[in-house]
Order: structure tokens, then sequence, then C-alpha cells
């Protein structure tokens, strides 16, 4: 099976309402080209020093997510170009993806990250921590930026069980922020990867990033 193949194979898959974001790191700019012929136009990188080159070597219709943890002083190498930004795990980044994007002018797409798993490696706002601070109210007067909804991952683990308990609670989370505070813009919930993408989607997410399923294994 080449590239194209198992994007093609996925896309069948998955429902109509669910998006693919292709996950790319790792693999060189020939293997995004790949995708790219099959008509995939989002990808997203994990690390800020991947993503600036990808994005400078390929295609400008390409739509660019960042996926992973974002240190503070990095936000302005993405700021000029990035589409989403699914780990925002912090009231200072948030803060700072403002006033980067206000400084190109933009408005950028953000993902609150709740922490799902109970792993102490994996990170994000807890549920009370995140609620407390969309209570406040400060993120409305950020005017460069749009909170979209939230991201999360589950726990690593071969148990199902676990896996859905995780993805439902971040949709009850989602579900709460909907209802209480935000309007239609707050419409994505990213859940799911190549492991556990289906046990996502049945827990409703609406946005699949999928790197291995696509590329091949990592290192
Ligand atoms: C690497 C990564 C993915 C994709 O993982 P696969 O198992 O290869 O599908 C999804 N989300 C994040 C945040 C990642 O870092």
């Amino acid at each position: 099976m080449n590239i194209k193949d198992n994007l093609n194979k996925l896309r069948e898959e998955l429902p109509d309402n669910v998006e693919l974001i292709a996950i790319s790191k790792t693999f060189p700019p020939e293997d995004i080209m790949q995708a790219y012929e099959a008509g995939q136009r989002v990808f997203g990188e994990s690390r800020q020093q991947e993503l600036t080159p990808k994005y400078e070597a390929l295609p400008k219709d390409i739509e660019w997510h960042m996926v992973g943890h974002l240190q503070r002083n990095k936000v302005r190498f993405l700021a000029p170009f990035v589409k989403l930004i699914h780990s925002v795990n912090s009231a200072r980044l948030l803060r700072r993806i403002d006033r980067e994007a206000k400084r190109n002018e933009r408005v950028i797409d953000v993902l609150m990250q709740v922490l799902i798993a109970d792993e102490k490696k994996k990170n994000g706002w807890s549920r009370e921590e995140l609620l407390k601070f969309i209570e406040g109210g400060e993120h409305k007067k950020l005017e460069n930026i749009r909170i979209r909804g939230v991201m999360g991952m589950a726990t690593f683990t071969d148990d199902q069980e676990q896996v859905m308990g995780e993805y439902r609670a971040l949709k009850s989370i989602f579900d709460e922020l909907r209802e209480e505070y935000f309007d239609e813009e707050f419409d994505t919930i990213s859940m799911g990867m190549t492991g556990d993408y289906k046990i996502a989607i049945e827990c409703g997410s609406n946005m699949v990033r999928i790197g291995s399923k696509i590329f091949g294994g990592r290192e």
C-alpha cells in the first residue's frame, strides 16, 4: 500500500462530518506531496521547528495545524500562517497567540487541550480549570483568537473501555461549554488518532488526527 491508497481507504471509512488532519511529523516533504497529490490539503505537525520549514517548502494552499506542545516563545514563528492550534493548555499561551496574531493582523483559530488521559506526560486543562477560565470571560477580550472547540488525547492502552470513557468525558466537556458559553463557532472536537479514531468517532469526534495509518510507522 502506498500513501495515496492509505488515504483513499481511510477517506472511505470516515463519516462526512469528520475532518481528517494528516499528521506528517517525521515524514519528509516528498511523502506530504504524495498525500497532497491525492487531494489532501490539511496537515498537522507536532513541533514548530519542523512545521515552519515544511510550510516554507510546500504548496501554499496547504492548511497547517499545530497539534503538539507549543512553547510561548515559538508562537511568533507560526502566527503568520498557522490555521488551527489544537494544543492550547494555558491562559498564558492563549494570550501570547492573541498578541502574535494581532501583530500579523490575523485571527487565529484554537482548540483548548483537555487532559483526559491518566498519563502524567500528557498535558492540558483539567475540566475544572477550563470551566473556571471560560467562566471568567477573559477570552472574550482576546480579539485575535477564536476558540473553536476542544482537543484531547486518550491514554495509550489496549483497554477500549478506558479510551471510550476518556473520549466521552471530552465530549461532555465540549457539550457543556457550548451550551453555557459559546455559539455555533464553537464546533470542533479534535479526538482520535491511528489506534483509536473509530472509538473517538463513536464518542462524537468531528476531527481526527491521523499519522501512521497514512504515512506508515515512525521510528
Ligand atoms: C503524532 C500525533 C498524532 C497522530 O498519531 P498516529 O498514531 O500516528 O496517528 C495525533 N495527535 C498528536 C497530538 C500527535 O502528536
